[in-house]
């Protein structure tokens, strides 16, 4: 069965990789992917995927999915079909999203034979506003047994982790005054965001090394002789884990709490992105991947230190997660380049296409046949 799924990858290879060439001739910023939702949308469909477009009331999200109707694992795929100003594909996601449709229309070749479900969830804005953020604080991942999304990259990589990023905006609130003539009057918010600055730099020595604190004063008054009766500041915490950064971001918050009752002012905390929380790659799905992948012919270097932030992180909360990355064996290609838009469509981006999606689809079928492997994903998901 695991060659009719290789074998359909090859039937539906050009075809798909039209797609990932029209997306690359129509790049589209976060938000704006009109063209490229439409296009997934009427591949899904004529492949026999039920589609629901608008999913999570974001839309050019959609969610795509086809049950066999019979009991098993439900698979997932993520898709992501944004582009970059300047650069276009300068991130690949014109093969993130192709690889995620025909590893779909591959493993639905055997699904009424093996059970289960498949889903493509179509995730928008992954390099700016991150719409899978918003997509699992619905709970829209929680239902799949595993998620799986294929990243192009330089040299292929096994999946690995990612900071968890979490924004905070500090507020304070005290009263004008004029500062010379009568600054006793006068309640200085400004002081305030000092002593926030202050507490926070001294916590810096007594917080794990992974932790990262950064930010700026987006408001420090108007003018040098006016009190000022506002302040604000913004902040990101970052480390490792989540639950390391959340403790972090709770003794930041008690830091401000602090310097409002140090100065007299008011306080309000609000997070003013979304927060992304770290990519916890789920190693016993990870393992069957990068076996399938190395099966493609693919040589995989282990995971990277992963200091960015993903939205793919936050999935990773809701269900066992994977990212593999997929290389165009080029170590010079740099990523967010033009060059790298350009390589997505030549016959090295067919390839990479190919193996993506013929991983994809291989694991896919490993989860729904084998229970013991589908257990053992499941106990390790519980216990992150
Ligand atoms: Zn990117
Ligand atoms: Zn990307």
């Amino acid at each position: 069965m695991k060659e009719t799924i290789r074998q359909t990858v090859q039937n539906y290879l050009d075809e798909i990789f039209e797609i990932t060439r029209f997306l690359y001739q129509n790049p589209e910023l976060g938000g704006e992917e009109v063209k490229a939702s439409e296009t997934l949308c009427q591949s899904f469909r004529k492949h026999g995927f039920s589609v629901e477009t608008n999913f999570c009331g974001i839309p050019t999200a959609f969610k795509a999915s086809y049950d066999s109707g019979r009991p098993g694992a439900t698979v997932a795929y993520c898709a992501e079909y944004d582009a970059l100003p300047e650069v276009g594909h300068g991130c690949g996601h014109n093969l993130i999203c192709t690889s995620a449709l025909l590893a779909a229309v591959a493993l639905k070749e055997v699904l009424d034979d093996i059970g289960g479900k498949v889903e493509v969830y179509g995730t928008p804005a992954e390099e700016t506003d991150g719409a899978k953020v918003a997509m699992a604080k619905q709970g829209a991942f929680t239902g799949a047994s595993v998620v799986m999304m294929a990243h192009p990259c330089a040299v292929s990589e096994v999946s690995g982790t990612s900071m968890c990023l979490l924004p905070m905006m500090f507020r304070f609130y005290g009263k004008a005054a004029h500062a010379s003539a009568c600054p006793e009057e006068g309640i200085n918010a400004l002081d305030a965001v000092i002593q926030l600055l202050n507490g926070m730099n001294a916590m810096r020595q007594h917080v794990p090394d992974d932790v990262q604190f950064h930010g700026i004063i987006s408001n420090g008054g108007v003018a040098a002789n006016v009190v000022p009766d506002f302040a604000e500041a913004q902040f990101y915490v970052r480390a490792r884990k989540k639950a390391t950064a959340e403790e972090a971001m709770a003794r930041l918050v008690n830091i401000a709490k602090g310097a409002a009752l140090m100065t007299g002012t008011t306080m309000e905390s609000l997070e003013f992105e979304a927060p992304y929380y770290d990519l916890c790659t789920n190693q016993a799905l990870c393992n069957v991947f990068v076996e399938n992948q190395e099966a493609m012919g693919d040589v995989v270097k282990p995971a990277g230190i992963g200091n960015g932030s993903l939205d793919l992180g936050n999935v990773s909360y809701q269900a066992p997660c994977v990212q593999g990355w997929f290389g165009f064996n080029d170590p010079s290609l740099v990523m967010h380049s033009r060059e790298f838009a350009e390589r997505t469509v030549t016959e090295e981006g067919r390839r990479l296409l190919m193996r993506a999606a013929a991983t994809m689809a291989l694991t896919g079928y490993d989860v729904i046949t084998d229970c013991e492997l589908l257990k053992n994903i499941r106990l390790e998901f519980e216990t992150i």
